[in-house]
């Protein structure tokens, strides 16, 4: 196991490496071999102000912002949705150039569509795209008469009677037979693609979430289906992060964001970025990487390298954010007004961050709630965002018990953590039912991940 775990480590600097030079090659690439073509400034916008980078969707010849609003965070109080807030956030992001809005059925318990459609109703709609999901993920819906209940439910939340991307929401973990099961036996693929010819849906792609073996199959079904996009995760740590996915939190999940762009790109597939910041984690880096980022560029933001970093490839159509504060999407809106790509040199820091980030042992968790609700109550991507924060801090992992410090990190970890948790949601009230093992996009094995908290405030 040990072996496997240095061999995967060691491939995964080595990969590392080469960071720099693939992403330089990939992003001058002549621009006829690439889908999607970069205009600075969407003809269709008359707001002056907007420097925003766009990307030509060749398939529609939709200019697409190179930042797209992700409804899944959206701000809320005790779980209910601020509205007043996302029309304010939704009113600044289309003021400034912004177009692409991605939500699902699924997102904020069931009430993302809803809210979006509210504060979207309000604009023009040649002024937006708008993406959702047949997030048909619990065997209930598996049906035909569900699944389509779900597909027509959308529209009206919408508030819309078009779709522009619609997507297969997070398939692959499961391998083909999800595929089957929740799209193909049904007959619901047939009906989206006739939904497509009707008009109803102007792009028809899926998320993606699994190895590369299962997405060779997907991509071999682009005969029959034609896949308009794609939606992968990919970030400047995930680029090469499969390794480390597979060695330290016992998962199965293989994706390589390398190998998954560079197919669709020679497939002429756009793809759509989700995770461009790891659930947030490549907004707050450790201290040490944040050091190195901010003498580069003083002026800048963490989070904007990550943002440059993805926007500078050039088949990338758009990447998504899930934004919850005024500040994140002025922010985010900046990196790309317009996008500066990142240079030789600056790709070279950013494959230096990833090694110092991939070097922390921290839980892959991109707090995307799919685990939730947990049945006995634990909130389980608070507590991860609890551990990896005290990874960052270098509070964790314990030095060995004769250490000066020991005591009084095992304390700082566990006050810490019962300001931060409370009582009846953190992780000592895991039963290992193992329910949110199959939910989990990242196939972190949660309960023994869980576990390891346990032990630290046993410590
Ligand atoms: S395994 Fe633990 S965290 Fe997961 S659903 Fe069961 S009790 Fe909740
Ligand atoms: S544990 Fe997995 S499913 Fe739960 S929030 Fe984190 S990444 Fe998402």
């Amino acid at each position: 196991m040990e072996e496997k775990k240095n061999i995967n480590r060691r491939e995964f600097l080595k990969r590392l490496t080469m960071v720099s030079g693939a992403a330089a090659a990939t992003m001058f690439l002549d621009p006829v071999t690439s889908v999607a073509k970069t205009v600075m400034s969407d003809p269709k916008q008359d707001n002056t102000d907007n420097k925003m980078t766009y990307r030509v969707n060749r398939n529609t010849n939709d200019s697409v912002s190179l930042l797209g609003f992700g409804m899944m965070r959206l701000p809320n109080e005790n779980k209910i949705i601020n509205q007043n807030a996302v029309n304010r956030m939704v009113d600044y992001a289309i003021a400034h150039g912004v177009n692409y809005f991605d939500t699902a059925p699924v997102y904020h318990g069931g009430k993302s569509e809803t809210a979006t459609g509210i504060a979207l109703k309000r604009h023009d709609r040649k002024k937006f795209f708008v993406a959702t999901k047949l997030s048909n993920f619990d065997k209930k819906t598996w049906t035909r008469e569900a699944s389509e209940k779900m597909y027509h439910d959308s529209f009206k939340n919408l508030q819309v009677d078009v779709i522009d991307y619609y997507l297969l929401h997070s398939i692959g973990g499961n391998g083909t037979n999800e595929l089957n099961e929740r799209f193909v036996d049904n007959g619901m693929m047939d009906f989206l693609v006739n939904e497509r010819k009707a008009g109803r849906i102007r792009n028809l792609g899926f998320s993606y979430h699994g190895d590369v073996k299962v997405f060779d199959q997907f991509l071999s079904m682009h005969k029959k289906y034609h896949w308009d996009f794609v939606q992968i995760q990919m970030n400047y740590v995930d680029w090469r992060h499969a390794s480390i996915t597979k060695n330290d939190w016992g998962g199965d999940a293989d994706g390589d964001a390398e190998y998954l762009y560079n197919k669709l790109t020679k497939m002429n597939i756009p793809v759509v970025i989700m995770e461009p910041l790891r659930g947030g984690r490549l907004a707050n880096v450790p201290q040490d990487v944040a050091q190195d980022l901010k003498q580069r560029r003083p002026n800048d933001s963490i989070a904007s390298w990550a943002f440059r970093w993805c926007g500078s490839y050039p088949n990338v159509l758009t990447a998504l954010s899930g934004m919850s504060k005024m500040e994140d999407l002025q922010d985010n809106i900046k990196s790309y007004s317009p996008l500066e790509p990142c240079t030789d040199s600056e790709n070279a820091l950013l494959a230096a961050a990833a090694d110092k980030i991939g070097g922390y042992p921290t839980i892959p968790c991109t707090q995307c709630n799919y685990c939730m609700p947990c049945p006995f109550g634990v909130e389980i991507p608070k507590n991860f965002a609890y551990y990896n924060e005290q990874i960052d801090k270098r509070i964790i992992p314990l030095p060995d018990k004769s250490a000066k410090d020991y005591a009084e990190r095992a304390d700082l970890f566990k006050d810490g953590f019962h300001k931060t948790l409370k009582l009846e949601e953190d992780a000592t009230k895991c039963r290992d039912c193992g329910i949110c093992l199959s939910k989990c996009p990242q196939k972190i094995r949660i309960p023994n991940q869980l576990q390891r908290i346990k032990e630290i405030l046993n410590a």
